[in-house]
């Protein structure tokens, strides 16, 4: 069950990572319990993920074990679903249009699993993966015992749960209890669909990427001054923000390149792999666009990706 060397490029969607000392694929609470009961006379180093879509991998792997949430189960009842940690948003919209669920639409498109979604609470579109939420179960890496988490209890905000801040770490999210409507089916599918297309139009997907690099900026980093020139481009999403791949346009950055990684030219906030981007420039490369932004309006970008090193 858990294997060696693995390399971690295969389960990112940057096409990036060096090998993991060892894996596992964990395809339900059992198995999940287990491995981590295993890992415990291999390595104390424990890294859990998802659909690698918003972690940047070392090139040098990761030197204990990573293992990968795999939890695919999705149980409806009257009032709500309980859907696995590994189950991709996809899956779950899929499942959404063909049980006639509202609630979930905004998210078409999103890339990577509930359990990610749910750590980082994710959003677009005026919705977030919290606005749904009854309860969050998870499993304690170490003592190894269940907890259930009503939604006050995640203490969910912008891009944060308690799950990426105090429980970074020591928690693996392994199922999420949403509360949904009953809807029209055909509206449901086609609200999806719309977010879904307006994604291909804005984002780079013909390249391997991680979504936004950095958060959008709140307006309370800025002078009044700076909003003057600002304030045209304000999102209230989920409040009011400057986005930063607007910052990084007005700067210029547009089409930077560190080797093969690059700051798309056709979204600003996301990095590209050209081909064979190496971590280590796309961490240069970030570094340059926070220089940049901060010797402009001095504001200090923080990433929206996490990183494995
Ligand atoms: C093209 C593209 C578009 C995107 N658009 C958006 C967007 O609109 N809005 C947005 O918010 N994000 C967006 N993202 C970022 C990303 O898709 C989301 O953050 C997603 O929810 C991450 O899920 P994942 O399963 O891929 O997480 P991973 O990348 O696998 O992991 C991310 C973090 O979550 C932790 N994690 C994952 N699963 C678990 C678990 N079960 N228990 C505990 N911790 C866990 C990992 O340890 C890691 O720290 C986008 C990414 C891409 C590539």
């Amino acid at each position: 069950m858990i294997k060696k060397d693995i390399p971690l490029k295969l389960y990112s969607n940057f096409k990036i990572g060096g090998p993991a000392k060892f894996f596992a694929i964990a395809q339900n609470l059992e198995e999940l319990s287990q491995i981590l009961k295993d890992s415990k006379n291999l390595t104390p180093k424990v890294f859990v993920f998802g659909g690698g879509t918003n972690i940047l991998f070392s090139d040098n792997g990761f030197d204990g074990i990573a293992i990968k949430v795999d939890i695919k189960s999705i149980e409806a009842n009257a009032q709500s679903i309980r859907v696995g940690a590994g189950v991709l948003v996809s899956e779950l919209l899929e499942f959404c249009i063909a049980n006639s669920l509202s609630g979930l639409e905004w998210a078409g498109g999103l890339p990577g699993t509930v359990g990610g979604a749910v750590r980082g609470n994710a959003g677009a579109y005026n919705g977030e993966i919290k606005d749904k939420i009854l309860e969050v179960e998870s499993l304690d890496i170490n003592a190894l015992n269940t907890l259930e988490r009503n939604k006050e209890e995640c203490k969910f905000g912008y891009r944060i749960s308690i799950f990426k801040k105090d429980l970074e770490g020591k928690e693996v999210i392994t199922y999420v209890t949403f509360q949904l409507q009953k809807g029209n089916k055909e509206e449901i599918q086609s609200l999806i669909e719309d977010k879904i297309n307006k994604r291909k139009l804005r984002h780079p997907l013909e390249y391997p990427n991680l979504g936004s690099t950095f958060q959008n900026v709140p307006v309370n980093k800025f002078s009044e001054k700076q909003m003057e020139q600002l304030t045209q481009y304000i999102k209230n999403d989920p409040f009011p923000l400057i986005p930063a791949a607007k910052l990084n346009f007005l700067a210029g950055l547009s089409g930077t390149r560190v080797g093969d990684a690059e700051l798309s030219k056709k979204h600003t906030n996301f990095i590209i792999n050209l081909g064979n981007a190496k971590a280590e420039e796309v961490k240069k490369l970030i570094t340059l666009v926070k220089a940049k932004i901060k010797n402009l309006y001095n504001v200090e970008l923080e990433e929206e990706i996490c990183y494995l090193n």
